[in-house]
């Protein structure tokens, strides 16, 4: 028998909050409840000063929701962070805050302090697109690899919750630990600490998950993660300009954003939306790179300009953006990338790993010379 919204809800209204002494769903602390094939997502939120006190609570309510019979799983995320500007100052957050709270008084309203960055990371860097596919994980990956190359201590977050690349990228299949149930610890491999929603649950499981859910998520890996110290936490970000990827934006204080593109009109018209949307939020173009870029035949060593040639950096010179490189279209990238052995350590002394190196020696000098100015949020 399928499982139903009401179900869960039913289940979820046994268990009362030890704060207010009434349900969670009375409470109105339930939020973006999705059930979908036995799957169950949804957000605990608790007030600020709650925060990971409220950790006791979030295991009682998915034990409730799991024990509905024909639920397979269930994601539970709290809504509280600490240290980050609070959900309840975001204008985009997609749901309601009336009602509830009522019995616990809530904190003083602060204005909203803008983006937060991460103590002990230097820079954070998004490699952004304007649509998938066209190799961003791939570059985000490589260019990570780079850095680190280059001397500089480098953590990737995969940022692209609904498609986690960086488990297969990397080749990881283990789970990250915790030191104290609040703390994540990354996971180092060749030499980067990383971290992807993709570590900890199944693909389809983060499928149902609703906005409030993934931003929850994402902040946590901001914040929870022990990124400390680092010079870069590159960000692969989710393809696309959507709501999701605008408030990562807004929330995460970024010393820049890479732009990965193809070299064809139609994919150069999203990079340029995406270039807009940082725009929006002030945060700096490092560059754009073009993948794909040529076709190198493995026979004949010859180029062909499958998806043409030259268009990115045609584009970064209309939009005023830096231009940081080609990356060519070459059948072992994506090979090595399948194996989790990207091409950047796979090859180190190969062209393809130069291509890579190129672009993050433009990226790290950029990182040097850009004094990130004070983000001011522009609301539309
Ligand atoms: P996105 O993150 O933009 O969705 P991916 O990085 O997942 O894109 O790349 C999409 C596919 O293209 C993957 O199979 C990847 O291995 C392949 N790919 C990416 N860049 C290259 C390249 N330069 N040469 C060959 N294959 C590539």
């Amino acid at each position: 028998m399928a499982v139903s919204r009401n179900d869960v809800l039913a289940a979820l209204d046994q268990v009362i909050d030890p704060v207010s002494g009434r349900s969670v769903v009375q409470q109105d602390m339930v939020q973006g409840l999705v059930v979908r094939d036995g799957h169950v997502g949804f957000a605990l939120e608790v007030d600020d000063n709650r925060g990971r006190e409220a950790e006791p609570l979030r295991l009682a309510v998915e034990a409730a929701a799991k024990a509905v019979p024909g639920v397979l799983s269930v994601t539970a995320v709290l809504t509280a962070h600490d240290g980050a500007p609070s959900d309840h100052h975001s204008h985009d957050h997609g749901h309601s805050h009336s009602g509830g709270h009522s019995a616990a008084p809530p904190p003083p309203r602060q204005a909203p302090t803008g983006p937060t960055g991460v103590e002990g990371v230097k820079h954070i860097i998004a490699v952004a697109s304007g649509k998938g596919g066209v190799g961003k994980s791939t570059v985000a990956v490589n260019l990570a690899l780079s850095l680190s190359k280059l001397g500089l201590k480098v953590g990737l977050l995969d940022a692209d919750i609904y498609g986690p690349s960086v488990p297969r990228l990397l080749d990881i299949t283990t789970k990250p630990e915790t030191t104290d149930g609040k703390r994540i610890l990354p996971i180092e491999k060749y030499g980067i600490k990383s971290m992807s929603l993709g570590f900890i649950i199944r693909e389809d499981e983060a499928a149902i998950w609703r906005g409030p859910m993934v931003q929850s998520a994402l902040m946590q890996f901001i914040n929870q993660v022990n990124w400390a110290p680092l010079d870069v936490l590159v960000l692969d970000m989710p393809p696309g300009t959507g709501d999701a990827q605008l408030t990562i934006t807004q929330r995460v204080a970024m010393a820049g954003a890479v732009i990965v593109s193809t070299p064809q009109d139609i994919a150069l018209i999203d990079a340029r939306k995406a270039i807009a949307m940082f725009g929006k939020v002030q945060v700096p173009i490092l560059g754009i790179v073009e993948n794909m870029s040529m076709f190198v035949c493995a026979n004949c060593g010859h180029e062909h300009p499958i998806f043409g040639h030259g268009g990115a950096r045609a584009t970064a010179e209309t939009v005023g953006a830096p231009f940081l490189g080609e990356i060519p279209l070459v059948l072992k990238i994506r090979e090595l990338s399948d194996l989790g052995t990207p091409i950047a350590v796979a090859e180190p002394v190969g062209p393809e790993a130069a291509a890579f190196m190129a672009v993050a020696k433009k990226v790290a000098t950029a990182l040097e010379t850009t004094q990130r100015a004070a983000p001011k949020i522009v609301l539309e």
